[in-house]
């Protein structure tokens, strides 16, 4: 070998192996920033993300890293992140796993054939698995705000319930206050006066009577309500002609009528024995069409009886103040009043709360509808089970 020869040699190996140094630190490089994305993917998907930004973030960073074409995620039963390329040449499966279990996987592909190396299939492991505990951990967040969330709902619903409370205990002390104050007004001043007329003491006695008679009705209708609370509530059934009651409740309550000149009305359309509890059952119509006379300052109320083949109906139509749309689901619940901010009319809230108990208890149902500012109509249906006569499957 001459020295020519062996210098060129020595030239060719040289330049070998700068080649193969140049290939190696450029596989090292190729390392250094896989191994660099994976920490900083680490990184990231530990941020707390939201599953679809976990998702997100797993679909660009694994396609970039091995430089496929596109990628996809599918989590659970089938919910899918991505799109699919149309005919792909090659793909690569990998599952994303989390200490409880898979919980889906993540494919990428390539319109060339034998595009991914096993090298690819180890790193997009490696990202799967960093997003395996980045979705647990987005899971255990979503949980822990939706479970957040309902904590916050129930709380306001407590605090509506504690609000209603404070007003159903301001409402109830102003109610027996003012009649029990009234009595022994009326009763001092005939106690110190000793020559006074008979006829006054008459007066003042007949207004004795009518404030304990409220003192008695606010007090029965606590206990009702607690009675109901506590499922103690008692029913003795018969049979009863429904206009009986209805004509007796209006009677009742003409007087409170006539002194707002107000026309009371009772239509029967359509009458029906029933075996109902009677003394419960007046109870509804003389709140329902005393609330009716309460919040109409002009006009009428009118009770209408009717009844078909499946169900008897009264109906209680006032032209009154009506209710607003978005406070009717509440109407029905013990404490609640419409007016419990400015107090101006007598009532405690438990008059329709009872209403609803009884009703239920007769299986039939109480209905509303109303206007603001036109009136209101309450609707009591019962079953036709109940009638006399009516032969009881099962
Ligand atoms: P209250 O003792 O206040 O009458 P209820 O339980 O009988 O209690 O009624 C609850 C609330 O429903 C009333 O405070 C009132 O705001 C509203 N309401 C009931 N009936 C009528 C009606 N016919 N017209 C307008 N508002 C009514």
């Amino acid at each position: 070998m001459t020295s020519d020869s062996s210098d060129v040699n020595q030239r060719g190996e040289l330049a070998n192996s700068q080649k193969q140094v140049e290939q190696l630190s450029q596989e090292v490089l190729e390392l250094y920033r896989q191994v660099n994305l994976l920490y900083r993917l680490g990184d990231v998907f530990r941020s707390g993300l939201q599953v679809e930004d976990v998702c997100a973030l797993l679909i660009a960073e694994s396609a970039k890293v091995v430089r496929a074409r596109g990628a996809c995620v599918t989590l659970g039963e089938g919910v899918k992140y991505g799109t699919r390329i149309t005919d792909p040449a090659s793909t690569l499966t990998v599952p994303i796993n989390t200490p409880q279990g898979r919980i889906g996987e993540i494919t990428l592909f390539d319109k060339k054939r034998g595009f991914f190396t096993a090298a690819d299939e180890k790193l997009i492991k490696a990202v799967a698995r960093q997003a395996g505990v980045a979705l647990e951990n987005s899971k255990r967040i979503e949980g822990l705000i939706e479970q957040n969330q309902a904590l916050e709902t129930l709380n306001d619903e407590l605090r509506a319930i504690d609000q209603m409370k404070s007003d159903f205990v301001s409402n109830v002390s102003h109610e027996l206050r003012t009649p029990l104050a009234s009595i022994k007004g009326f009763a001092a001043t005939i106690r110190e006066d000793p020559e006074m007329d008979r006829e006054v003491i008459q007066e003042f006695v007949g207004i004795i009577n009518d404030e304990s008679d409220k003192l008695i009705i606010i007090i029965n209708d606590l206990l009702d309500v607690s009675k109901l609370m506590s499922g103690h509530m008692d029913y003795n059934l018969e049979f009863t002609q429904l206009s009986r009651i209805l004509s007796e409740v209006v009677a009742l309550l003409m007087i409170q009528a006539k002194a707002k000149s107000l026309r009371l009305n009772l239509d029967v359309q359509q009458d029906a024995r029933v075996n109902i509890d009677p003394t419960r059952m007046s109870q509804v119509f003389i709140n329902l069409i005393g609330n009716a006379i309460k919040f109409t300052d002009e006009g009428s109320v009118t009770a209408t009886l009717t009844a078909t083949d499946r169900e008897i109906s009264v109906a209680i139509a006032d032209t009154g103040i009506g209710i607003r749309k978005e406070l009717l689901p509440h109407i029905f619940d013990k404490f609640y009043r419409v007016e419990n901010v400015v107090h101006q009319k007598e009532g405690t809230g438990l008059g329709l709360a009872l209403v609803r108990g009884i009703v239920d208890y007769h299986g039939g149902r109480v209905e509303v509808e109303s206007k603001e500012g036109v009136g209101s109509i309450f609707t009591v249906t019962l079953p036709t089970s109940l009638v006399a006569g009516t032969r009881v499957n099962g």
